[in-house]
């Protein structure tokens, strides 16, 4: 049986999917965590879950452990089964304007490009080297984060530093989680039977990103030259004043790599709150009156509301839809009812018993019928959109 595998790896964690090629079923699905720490490695197969403590000292060590308990668990008898291979990339670039199949060269540019991403580019690259090791005939495809965000134009990626920034060293914008919005265009256009669509796509998860899409397109996104950028994240503190870096490494004496690391890790809602970067957390907190944590859903949702009335803006106030996916955007109706009050440029209002109901369906309109741009819950599916991309790059 011939199986497709999707690779999600970030700077000590791996995350993958093994599908069954004929109709695209999960088979195992899991996480090899915490690694370069002491190691955790998690599957999910059918319909049993269960957990390793063990050391994991690199990417390499994790793909060794992911295959052993394939075949432990027969879900596979040998590599050979493995058809291909699709891996998540975040930073793609101005090379890479769509998914591209790995090869010796496509793989140096990669690895070049960990440099505006290093937190994220070394994982895949790690994990993409390995396997091309292990299995040279496999076919390796990499997905880029920043590729659905090539559209955007000059005028909204550029920053105004000094020229020679962008001409010599690549500063510029290039945004991120460009698969699930992409997904959510499909998704839009389907839902309302429409081949081309504008929508406010909202990416609230761990990590988050607003875009605006115009006619299928991203014409804006919230995210910058790296994913530290935009709304206010889990840990990341989002867009802040530059200046902020040099006074804090003056007062503190922490350099600047030190200082950028704690706005990456110890920023954002946890950072703000002192409480947790996870948003149940948050909440939890909330109704027990906690005022941090109020306060920070507060401030979280406002710079939500800000990004969506100047894209409703940049996109002449023609929407066909405003979209919540990911962690909070599909889970959290407080989240989603606390944005949508305090948008006053949109005639939109919120179906609170639709809204508050848990949503397992692909997709959920939470506004009124009166509202004028309707609202939905969109589950994102980044794996599927790896997966399509690497049966059709990699012709299988
Ligand atoms: P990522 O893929 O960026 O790691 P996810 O999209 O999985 O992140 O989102 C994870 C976040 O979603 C968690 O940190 C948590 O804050 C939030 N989340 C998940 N479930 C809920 C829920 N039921 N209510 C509120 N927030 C939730």
């Amino acid at each position: 049986m011939k199986k497709l595998l999707v690779i999600n790896a970030g700077s000590s964690s791996m995350k993958f999917k093994l599908f069954k090629k004929e109709k695209l079923k999960i088979i195992a699905e899991g996480l090899a965590e915490r690694l370069f720490i002491d190691g955790k490695f998690t599957m999910k197969y059918n319909k049993k879950k269960y957990t390793i403590e063990e050391k994991l000292n690199s990417h390499d060590d994790a793909i060794k452990l992911l295959i052993k308990q394939l075949k432990e668990n027969n879900i596979l008898n040998s590599l050979e089964e493995i058809e291909g291979i699709g891996h998540r990339v975040v930073q793609g670039g101005e090379y890479f304007k769509k998914s591209t199949l790995i090869n010796q060269n496509v793989l140096k540019k990669i690895e070049e490009l960990s440099k505006l991403a290093p937190l994220h580019n070394p994982g895949a690259v790690s994990v993409i080297k390995s396997f091309l090791k292990l299995t040279p005939n496999i076919k390796n495809v990499a997905v880029f984060d920043t590729s659905y965000h090539t559209t955007i134009s000059k005028e909204n990626y550029i920053y105004a530093v000094p020229k020679k920034w962008y001409e010599k060293y690549s500063v510029r914008k290039y945004g991120a989680h460009g698969t699930s919005h992409k997904y959510m265009v499909e998704m839009v256009q389907k839902i309302l039977n429409k081949n081309s669509v504008n929508i406010i796509s909202c990416h609230l998860g761990n990590g988050a990103s607003i875009t605006a899409i115009k006619n299928n397109k991203s014409i804006n996104t919230s995210m910058g030259l790296t994913p530290l950028a935009g709304l206010i994240m889990g840990t990341r503190s989002g867009n802040i004043d530059p200046s902020i870096i040099g006074y804090i490494a003056k007062e503190t004496g922490k350099n600047v790599y030190e200082i950028t690391n704690i706005l990456n890790k110890k920023s954002g809602v946890l950072g703000l709150s002192k409480i947790s970067s996870d948003f149940r957390d948050l909440e939890n907190e909330a109704l027990k009156g906690n005022k941090d944590a109020i306060f920070t859903i507060d401030v979280y949702c406002k710079k939500v509301v800000d990004f969506i009335v100047k894209y409703q803006n940049e996109l002449e106030n023609k929407i066909d839809a405003i979209v919540f996916t990911a962690g909070i955007g599909e889970n959290s109706s407080t989240i989603r009812k606390n944005i949508i009050k305090n948008i006053h440029t949109i005639k939109t209002k919120i179906n609170e018993k639709i809204n508050d109901k848990k949503h397992k369906e692909e997709y959920t309109k939470i506004s009124t019928n009166d509202s004028k741009i309707p609202i939905y819950i969109i589950k994102t599916n980044e794996e599927l959109m790896i997966l399509r991309d690497l049966i059709k790059v990699a012709n299988l």
